[in-house]
């Protein structure tokens, strides 16, 4: 008798607890695109947990305490419907993202031809570069570097060229995985938030490159720089200078590359502004541009890489 009045009680108060309220915020569920979770608790969680796409994903708290976790979908992610999975304080929940499939243009490019098939000479040069790459993607700083909204490193207009299948000289190469920001030469590059300086040094395809780690998996590159004012190592505030824009490396003219990793995902910069940018979404000098604009090839008048 009192044995199960103590298991009813017990149904009577875990029936009304509140569960895990998960919502997430994007400009679209497709390869390439930033996905900003939001996890509410009913009690607050020392820690939550988040996997997607076989991994796990950094999570941080925002000044109002509320969870967050950015997913990254990567730019080869195949379209269909995968869980994301979170749990905390003893609560799981299951947030399904269906990946829409996308079509990414593919545009024909002209240049050096060393920088499509480096001479044997640079072949060690070349792999040496993308070894250190790796490692910098695989060691992350574990806190949170940023604190306040992304920024555009550039006024000027991206040609939303993320993803684009490159042919360099009629030879296909890996795809595009930056925005290319339409800027003059000379023009001064903004750090687009806070973070550590990991690299700052010419780059065989990416010319003069500076990454910087912002935390949690979130890296940005800025490549074809004419001029590196920052050092490795350096800490940096969101809109201190890091150089400005040159033609350095595999370019067909000066513009910026802007390049973001996330937990190794490959994502467009522009997804990141949408969720995480300074200006209100639809509207100002942080817009991102809509999906349909980005699908928009306007090669060859620009320059890219
Ligand atoms: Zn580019």
């Amino acid at each position: 008798m009192r044995a199960a009045l103590i298991v009813s009680l017990g149904l009577l108060t875990a029936a009304p607890q509140a569960r895990l309220a998960v919502t997430h915020t994007a400009r679209a569920i497709q390869p390439g695109e930033v996905v900003l979770m939001t996890i509410d608790a009913p009690a607050a969680p020392r820690d939550v947990a988040v996997r997607a796409f076989e991994r796990d994903w950094p999570v941080y708290r925002d000044a109002e305490g509320a969870w967050h976790a950015l997913v990254g979908i990567d730019l080869d992610a195949k379209p269909g419907t995968y869980d994301v999975k979170i749990a905390a304080a003893g609560d799981h929940a299951t947030e399904p993202l269906t990946v829409a499939r996308r079509v990414f243009p593919t545009r024909q490019l002209t240049v050096n031809p060393d920088l499509v098939n480096p001479p044997p000479e640079m072949m060690a040069r070349v792999e040496s570069e993308a070894q250190h790459l790796h490692e910098i993607w695989d060691h992350p700083a574990p806190q949170r570097l940023w604190a306040s909204a992304f920024v555009r490193p550039v006024p000027d207009e991206a040609n939303s060229a993320f993803g684009t299948r490159s042919i360099y000289n009629g030879q296909p190469r890996s795809p595009h995985t930056g925005a290319d920001f339409l800027s003059p030469a000379g023009r001064p590059v903004k750090a687009p938030n806070a973070g550590r300086i990991v690299l700052a040094a010419a780059l065989y395809f990416t010319g003069n490159t500076v990454i910087i780690d912002h935390g949690l998996g979130l890296f940005s590159l800025l490549a074809h720089l004419s001029e590196i004012d920052v050092t490795t190592g350096d800490m940096v505030a969101a809109g201190d200078i890091v150089g400005k824009v040159g033609a350095t490396g595999r370019v067909t003219g000066p513009h910026l590359h802007w390049a973001v990793r996330l937990n190794n995902a490959r994502v467009d910069p522009l997804s990141l502004l949408y969720v995480l940018g300074a200006a209100p979404r639809g509207g100002g000098p942080g817009e991102a541009p809509s999906l349909s604009d980005t699908l928009l090839v306007r090669e060859p008048r620009t320059p890219h890489d």
